[in-house]
């Protein structure tokens, strides 16, 4: 912590970045450092690659997150936030694998080091905890703005306080981001309380896709490009919407297949997915990603893959067979 915070102050021009298709988190995060960087008057920029999910665009300052880095010679520093390996911001990783020295700030367990400088915490509930200890010890203020970005990380990492990297430190943390003046209310508002229309036709179709394998431990979900269309809604609408599938009494994995934009690959049917995975707890499904080329937490993790789709949730239903006895508790 010291040496980044020698290194940061040392800084004159500041690249931040979160991983591509961001959630709260990644958003949070980099908001959070970002705007406390500026307090230290450095030159800072902040860039993420993918569209920011409406949900959080009522975060103050997100319209400073920018897509593309036009002149990246021109940073001393990368602070890279939420991203197991450098590759998880996507297109731009070559070039800011160039910046002279790279800060890596996460917290999941399949992070790679990559950098010259790791604060990487495991037990950390969100990297935007992270970023609030790193804020507290450069000993700057957290105003409104800073608090809702970091509060927001907080928040929808933890699945609302519900997640197993829900600790001690969310709920102390969220109570000094009220008293900093976040309007849980509101947050919560914007998160979770402004569906469109067509992302509730799309969730009736996600949860109309489920299949649970016949040991009943292991159910898929699929988003296909298909749904989105009928339904008028952007990928980002299908965030979250896996933990209907996991939900399922004696479930222990739920994936949600999601078929990404850039169609098929070749000409015997194979396309692009994304497969999001979740736990009840009793499997590390960061290990099952990791085979796959992905990585993650124990109980959230991803990985994208090329396939037929069928051949795709052949295998996804092959991995069931290794997750043992259901517990029932009634
Ligand atoms: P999601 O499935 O919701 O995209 O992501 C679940 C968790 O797994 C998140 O913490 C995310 O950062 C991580 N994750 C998802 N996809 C990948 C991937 O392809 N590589 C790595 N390293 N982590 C991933
Ligand atoms: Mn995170």
């Amino acid at each position: 912590m010291k040496q980044i915070i020698q290194q940061l102050t040392s800084s004159e021009h500041i690249l931040l970045a979160s991983h591509s298709n961001p959630d709260g988190d990644a958003i949070g995060a980099l908001l959070a450092l970002g705007l406390s960087l500026e307090k230290l008057d450095r030159h800072v920029t902040l860039h993420n690659e993918s569209s920011i999910p409406e949900v959080y665009r009522f975060l103050p300052s997100v319209q400073r997150i920018q897509k593309q880095i036009t002149t990246p010679a021109q940073f001393d520093t990368a602070v890279i936030l939420d991203c197991g390996s450098l590759s998880r911001v996507g297109s731009a990783a070559e070039a800011i694998g160039a910046i002279p020295v790279i800060i890596n700030i996460d917290h999941h367990t399949t992070n790679k080091r990559f950098g010259q400088h790791h604060l990487v915490d495991v037990d950390a509930c969100a990297t935007s905890e992270i970023v609030y200890r790193l804020i507290k010890a450069m000993g700057l203020e957290i105003d409104p703005a800073i608090a809702t970005a970091i509060y927001t990380g907080i928040l929808t990492d933890t699945g609302s306080f519900r997640f197993s990297n829900t600790n001690q430190a969310a709920f102390a943390i969220c109570e000094a981001m009220v008293v900093a003046g976040v309007k849980p209310s509101a947050v919560a508002q914007y998160v979770y309380g402004t569906y469109s229309l067509g992302r509730i036709k799309l969730l009736n179709l996600a949860l109309d896709s489920i299949e649970v394998s016949n040991n009943g431990y292991l159910s898929i979900m699929t988003v296909t490009r298909e749904m989105l269309a009928e339904t008028g809604t952007q990928p980002e609408d299908a965030d979250g919407l896996i933990n209907y599938a996991r939900r399922i009494r004696d479930v222990k994995v739920a994936a949600l297949i999601h078929e990404l934009e850039n169609g098929a690959v070749d000409d015997g049917g194979r396309k692009s997915f994304h497969v999001s995975l979740r736990s009840d707890g009793s499997v590390d499904v960061s290990r099952i990603a990791t085979t796959f080329g992905g990585g993650g937490h124990a109980g959230a993790a991803g990985f994208s893959v090329e396939s037929r789709l069928s051949d795709l949730k052949q295998t996804i239903y092959n991995l069931s067979d290794g997750f043992g006895e259901p517990c029932r508790v009634n």
